[in-house]
């Protein structure tokens, strides 16, 4: 299995000099599975038009359906769906999937007046699928897991087992002040890789950000040494964090926990 990293960053997308190292665009994993050539896919921020664009050029060397996984409906984390180009091409088949009923929320984005075509304009054929925690999803012999996390309309989070190896995909969520996530760790327990929202400081989060639904890197480093996870990346970086402020984010995470790396847009990862 790999992890490719697509989009990174929480919230809106930003572009500029001071973002060339990690990169501006919002949330889009592409996880490439080891058993299926179908494509899993996490998230439609920004990040998915790159991602499209290749899956088209592609189009020959892997099975053009698609599964599309979405944590919520929040912008950052849906904005790219309109221009995922595979959407729009009738040989592409594409499964979506959510807590929420997504096809009402797709459908709305592109509803008139927020964009010049709807939903109908895209003729990939197309399945919703509404997710539950007690029913995982078989993605080849990969296996989907999921549990609601606490965030403002509430979000979602996944893991994904094939061959015996394993990913989680935590964001956006926010933590107790005074204990741990339960539920999370167990989900994230002896993952290969941990991927959570890391998205303010410490002191950003106590000067305002309660209750925006967003985490830190210390958290992040608390919840990876309770769930024994292999790696930890760092997630869903703010805006107004620039390279020079996210290499010092992750300078200060490996003084805590080593195997701690903050994502960057085009980061591949083997599991
Ligand atoms: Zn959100």
């Amino acid at each position: 299995m790999q992890v490719v990293f697509w989009g990174t960053r929480g919230s809106i997308p930003v572009s500029g000099p001071k973002y060339v190292e990690f990169g501006g665009n919002t949330p889009c994993l592409q996880i490439k599975l080891a058993s299926t050539t179908d494509t899993m896919i996490i998230d439609s921020g920004s990040g998915i038009r790159e991602l499209g664009l290749q899956l088209v050029r592609t189009a020959d060397l892997h099975s053009r359906s698609i599964h599309l996984f979405l944590t919520h409906a929040h912008w950052d984390h849906i904005q790219g769906f309109p221009f995922f180009v595979p959407a729009y091409v009738p040989t592409f088949k594409l499964d979506i999937y959510c807590t929420k009923d997504a096809k009402a929320i797709l459908e709305n984005q592109m509803r008139t007046p927020f964009f010049p075509v709807g939903l109908d304009a895209m003729f990939a054929k197309r399945g919703f699928h509404q997710l539950t925690s007690d029913a995982p999803v078989t993605i080849g012999e990969a296996q989907v897991r999921n549990i609601p996390l606490p965030h403002p309309q509430e979000s979602t989070a996944f893991r994904i087992d094939e061959g015996g190896r394993s990913v989680v995909f935590a964001t956006d969520t926010e933590h107790a002040p005074d204990h741990l996530n339960e539920s999370l760790a167990k989900l994230a327990e002896g993952a290969d890789i941990l991927i959570y929202d890391a998205q303010y400081t410490s002191e950003e989060y106590r000067a305002g950000k309660q209750g925006w639904g967003h985490s830190t890197y210390m958290e992040a480093i608390k919840l990876a040494r309770a769930a024994g996870v292999g790696r930890l990346v760092l997630y869903s970086h703010d805006p107004g964090h620039d390279d020079e402020m996210l290499k010092a984010i992750e300078s200060a995470a490996q003084r805590e926990l080593p195997a701690t790396i903050a994502a960057r847009d085009g980061m591949v990862l083997d599991v």
